[in-house]
C-alpha cells in the first residue's frame, strides 16, 4: 500500500492555508466544511476567499508565507501558483512535523487530498497518491452514479438501531447475519427511497428483529460456487463480487491470485485448499467435508475456483456432495482460462474460414490416451488444451501422428490476464522448442488451430487470406 488512508477530525483544529486565489478558496471551503479553524496566509486574497474567511471567522494574514505561520497547526495546505512558495511551505512543514498538502505538487506533499464522495456519515475517498487527480475524479464520478443518494440516511438509521440490535442479538455472528439481511431487504430499500415515515420503518424493523431472535429463523448456511476468472480481478462478475463481499468463509485454491482475494470481505475466514509445491493437495473428499461443515454451522461459504467452476474445476463433485446434504447452492460462472487467454492474446476462438468449432480438452495424465486424437487433429477448429504445458511435446507428437500438419499454428498463453502474462506463438513444428526456450510455466494454455496465427508474434498478418475458403452458411441464416 503506497499511502495510508485516514479520515481526520478537523473540528477545533488549526489548519494553515497558504494562497489567496481560486484554488485556495476551493480548499478553504472544504476545510471549513470539516470544521477546521483556518489561518489563511497570502499577500493578496481574492474576494471570494475574503468573504469565506469573514463568514467563518478565519484568521487572515495578508503577508508572504513565513515558517512561523506553521505554529500550532496540524495540517498545512499550500495552494499558491508559485512552486517556490509551495516548496517553502513543504520544507517548513517537514521541519515542524506538520502534514503538508501542496496542490498539484506530489513531491512537495506529505499527504494528498483525495477526490471525495460525501454521503455523510459515509465518506468515500479516492486517492492516486498524486499520480493523477483526473483519474481520481473520474473514479469518483463512476462511484457517484453507483451509490444511492440516501446512503447516509441508511447509515444513520443503522446507527440509531444498533443499540436495540445489540441488546436483542448478543452473538457477533447473529448480529452480522441480521445486518447483512437487513441491508439486502426491502426495508432498507424503503429507507434509501425515503418512501416511508420513520415510525413505520421503525416498527417494521422491530418486527424483523424480533423474528431474528427465534431459533427457527436462524439463517441456513449456503455454499456459493464462484468462478474467479483467469486472474485479473476486474474480470470477476458483479455477482461474484457481491457474494464475495457477503461470505463468512472462503475456500480457495492455487489458481486464485491474491488480487482476487483482495475482493473478499476482510473479516471472512480464508481457507486455502490448493496444492503448494512440495505439499499434498487437500483431497476433494476433505474439501467436500469442509464445505458441509461450515455450511452446517449456518455460514455462507464461498467456494472460489479459478476460471469457471464447471470447467475442469471438479465443480461436479462438490455440487453432488452439497445436493446429497441438502445444502442450498448458488453457482456463479467465471471467465474460463480459454476466454481470458483468447482475449489477452487477441485470438478469436472462432473465425470464418479458420475455425468453426472450439474444443476444450485436458490432456493430463492417463486420460490423454483415451482422447479421440484423430478428431483433435482435424482442421477448421480451435483446440484449447488446459493443464497441457508439462505434456506439450507429447500433445504435439500425438496431433502430428494423427494427421495434423507441422505448419498448424499454435500458441501458448502463460498467466493470461495477470501481471507478467506471456504469449509464445509458432506452429506444431516449433512450439515445444519455443515454449521450452521461454521457460513457460503453469498456469498456461495451449491453443492449436489456424486462429493461433493471430497471437502476438504469429506468422500471418492476414489469416483470412491465408485460409482455405469453406462453404459459408446458407444466406438466410443469422451470422455472428
Ligand atoms: N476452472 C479453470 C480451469 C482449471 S484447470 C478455468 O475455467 O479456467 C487449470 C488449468 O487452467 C491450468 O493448468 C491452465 O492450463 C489453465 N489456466 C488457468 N488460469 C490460467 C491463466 N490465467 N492463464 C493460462 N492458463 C490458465
Amino acid at each position: 500500500m503506497d499511502r495510508f488512508p485516514l479520515f481526520l477530525d478537523l473540528r477545533e483544529r488549526h489548519v494553515l492555508l497558504v494562497g489567496g486565489g481560486e484554488v485556495a478558496a476551493r480548499k478553504a471551503r472544504l476545510l471549513l466544511a470539516a470544521g477546521a479553524h483556518l489561518r489563511v496566509v497570502a499577500p493578496e486574497v481574492c474576494p471570494e476567499l475574503v468573504e469565506l474567511c469573514e463568514r467563518n471567522a478565519a484568521q487572515q494574514l495578508h503577508v508572504p508565507f513565513d515558517p512561523v505561520h506553521m505554529q500550532g497547526v496540524m495540517l498545512a495546505v499550500a495552494a499558491t501558483d508559485d512552486p517556490a512558495v509551495n516548496r517553502a511551505v513543504s520544507a517548513a512543514g517537514r521541519a515542524a512535523h506538520v502534514w503538508v498538502n501542496a496542490v498539484d505538487d506530489a513531491a512537495a506533499s506529505s499527504c494528498y487530498m483525495p477526490a471525495i464522495i460525501d454521503r455523510s456519515p459515509i465518506i468515500i475517498a479516492v486517492g492516486t497518491g498524486g499520480a493523477s487527480p483526473t483519474l481520481a475524479r473520474r473514479l469518483r464520478a463512476q462511484l457517484e452514479g453507483w451509490l444511492p443518494q440516501r446512503l447516509g440516511s441508511l447509515a444513520k438509521f443503522a446507527a440509531r438501531m444498533r443499540p436495540s440490535v445489540r441488546a436483542a442479538l448478543p452473538g457477533d455472528l447473529a448480529r452480522r447475519q441480521f445486518w447483512d439481511r437487513f441491508f439486502e431487504s426491502a426495508l432498507a430499500a424503503r429507507v434509501l427511497a425515503g418512501s416511508a415515515a420513520d415510525g413505520e420503518i421503525d416498527a417494521d424493523f422491530a418486527a424483523d428483529l424480533a423474528a431474528a431472535q427465534l431459533p427457527a429463523s436462524a439463517m441456513r448456511g449456503a455454499v456459493w460456487l464462484i468462478g474467479a476468472g483467469p486472474g485479473d480481478p476486474d474480470l470477476l462478475t458483479l455477482r461474484a463480487q457481491q457474494l464475495l463481499q457477503q461470505c463468512d468463509v472462503v475456500l480457495y485454491d492455487r489458481l486464485v491470485p491474491e488480487a482476487v482475494l483482495e475482493r473478499v470481505r476482510r473479516d471472512a475466514l480464508r481457507i486455502f485448499v490448493g496444492k503448494r509445491p512440495g505439499e499434498h493437495r487437500t483431497t476433494q473428499a476433505r474439501i467436500n467435508e469442509l464445505l458441509l461443515e461450515y455450511a452446517g454451522r449456518g455460514l455462507r461459504v464461498a467456494r472460489l475456483k479459478g476460471g469457471d467452476p464447471l470447467v475442469f474445476g471438479r465443480g461436479g463433485e462438490e455440487i453432488a456432495a452439497l445436493a446429497r446434504a441438502g445444502v442450498p447452492l448458488i453457482v456463479v460462472p467465471g471467465v474460463t482460462a480459454a476466454f481470458g487467454a483468447a482475449a489477452a492474446a487477441a485470438i478469436p476462438l472462432t473465425h470464418r474460414g479458420l475455425a468453426q468449432s472450439v474444443c476444450f480438452v485436458t490432456a493430463m495424465g492417463e486420460a490423454a490416451a483415451a482422447l479421440d486424437w484423430r478428431a483433435l487433429a482435424a482442421p477448421l477448429q480451435t483446440v484449447v488444451f488446459y493443464m497441457g504445458v508439462a505434456q506439450l511435446p507429447r500433445i504435439v507428437e500425438r496431433l502430428l501422428a494423427h494427421g495434423a500438419p507441422q505448419s498448424r499454428p499454435a500458441a501458448v498463453i502463460e498467466r493470461a490476464t495477470q501481471p507478467g502474462q506471456r504469449v509464445v506463438a509458432g506452429d506444431l513444428a516449433n512450439i515445444a522448442v519455443r515454449v521450452a526456450a521461454a521457460g513457460i510455466a503453469a498456469p498456461a494454455l495451449l491453443m492449436v488451430g489456424d486462429v493461433a496465427q493471430f497471437a502476438a508474434g504469429g506468422r500471418s498478418p492476414d489469416p483470412l487470406e491465408a485460409a482455405t475458403p469453406v462453404p459459408g452458411p446458407a444466406p438466410q441464416e443469422l451470422e455472428c
